[in-house]
């Protein structure tokens, strides 16, 4: 780094200047040094901001990549009630929605029509689903476009998959590879602390089950994401233990291909909106947000190399300055969310390619596509710009949007008891 930083070194905090030092002689940083990081102030908490940007420099150059995706949750329906949860709908409620396999692959043909690599399947746990629904799902999609990755079903899917299937986790994963997942999306981990998972989801995935699928689908080759949700009831302790445990299963498989740090939506949120819990957040502010892709760019040097920040969450300007904050991933187009925009995000619901270049070059960096394992697709080093296939929607609500979804009648769900 320059000269100027070590000045600013010099009038910083002296255990923060030697952690910090500490972490760009790219030594691993504790759980009670990245938690001094999370307190810093002042000079400190710039400094802080500038050490994640190095060592992303470091790691990633200045490259920031974005994949072009369409999210398809294709059912609200779920026999579980997380508490963060806005998105779900119990089996008996109107305003449940269940998509049939056609339109799921109708959907994901739209989209590889118009340039998307990727399909991200994701949704809720519906009573007495077949055991094989997923890997249906799969075959199917696969069937009609056998170059699309699906990127699909969360370790607590998987769980309930393998328990409707009279199976063993191992078992279930090795059919879902079998019928065409490619990668699993590391969510659901929220923050992989029991007593903490008991008070805001009692009987979500448990943390020993969410380690298990994750090793074991590592250990077959499928990669995964990872996740964490903040701002909410959890302590910045809770935090950085979180980031460890992520560290130390990825010393051990390889297997992550990403850090997406998910600040809480609070307002329909029913843990919030009821306050079920005492002095529960409105998600990070600003400066926590900032601070949370720092240190976890930190935390992570040398182990995940790539730190994506959700525009869904953040909104397009602060999506932007966590590019200066260890952050070198945009994450994808999506053109349907669901899970934010039903807990009350107002980011929309699609980013096109073009918009995220744009996004990306006002901050001085190279825009480039990449596939879900993060190998480069196309550099857009030269400014001149393109515009194709997605660039090139007007109207976004070609695509249907969450809210006509759990209103028209076409995709409702029927309820099994009334048949
Ligand atoms: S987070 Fe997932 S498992 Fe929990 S209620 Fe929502 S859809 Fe169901």
């Amino acid at each position: 780094m320059s000269s100027d930083i070590d000045t600013l070194f010099k009038h910083a905090d002296s255990q923060v200047a030697d952690i910090l030092n500490k972490a760009l002689s790219d030594k691993e940083i504790s759980p009670q040094e990245g938690l001094r990081l999370y307190n810093a102030t002042g000079l400190d908490f710039h400094l802080v901001g500038m050490v994640a940007d190095e060592i992303r420099k470091r790691r990633v150059g200045e490259t920031v990549t974005y994949v072009v995706n369409r999210n398809i949750n294709f059912t609200n329906v779920c026999i579980k009630q997380c508490g963060f949860c806005a998105f779900s709908r119990d089996f008996r409620e109107e305003e449940g929605y269940f998509l049939p396999t056609e339109e799921i692959v109708r959907r994901a043909k739209e989209a590889y029509e118009l340039g998307a690599t990727e399909v991200c399947i994701q949704a809720g746990l519906p009573p007495d689903m077949d055991g094989d629904l997923y890997e249906k799902i799969c075959r199917e999609i696969k069937k009609e476009i056998p170059d699309i990755h699906i990127h699909g079903f969360s370790p607590e899917e998987v769980l309930y998959g393998a328990s409707r299937a009279k199976t063993s986790i191992r078992d279930y994963l090795e059919r879902l590879k079998e019928s065409g997942v490619n990668t699993l999306p590391g969510t659901a981990a929220e923050i992989l602390d029991q007593s903490l998972r008991d008070k805001i989801a009692p009987g979500r995935i448990s943390v020993k089950d969410w380690i298990e699928v994750i090793k074991t689908a590592h250990s077959l080759g499928i990669n995964t994401t990872s996740t964490m949700m903040f701002g909410h009831v959890e302590t910045v302790e809770d935090r950085v233990n979180h980031i460890v445990k992520l560290r130390e299963i990825q010393k051990e498989t390889g297997g992550f291909t990403e850090f997406v740090p998910l600040n809480f939506v609070h307002s329909e949120a029913p843990m919030y909106k009821y306050q079920l819990h005492e002095g529960i957040k409105q998600g990070g502010s600003g400066n926590d947000v900032l601070l949370t892709h720092a240190v976890a760019r930190i935390m992570l040097n040398k182990c995940i190399d790539n730190i994506q920040m959700s525009w869904v969450k953040e909104g397009q300007k602060m999506s932007q300055l966590l590019l200066m904050w260890g952050a070198n991933d945009f994450g994808g187009t999506l053109i349907n969310e669901s899970i934010s925009t039903s807990a009350g995000s107002e980011h929309g619901q699609l980013l096109r390619p073009k918009e995220i270049r744009r996004m990306i070059r006002e901050m001085g960096r190279v825009p480039a596509e990449r596939n879900t394992n993060y190998k480069k697709l196309r550099i857009f080093d030269k400014e001149k710009e393109i515009e194709e296939g997605l660039d090139n929607i007007t109207d976004a609500s070609q695509f249907g949007s969450y809210t006509e979804l759990i209103k028209i009648n076409k995709f409702h769900y029927v309820n099994p008891r009334r048949k």
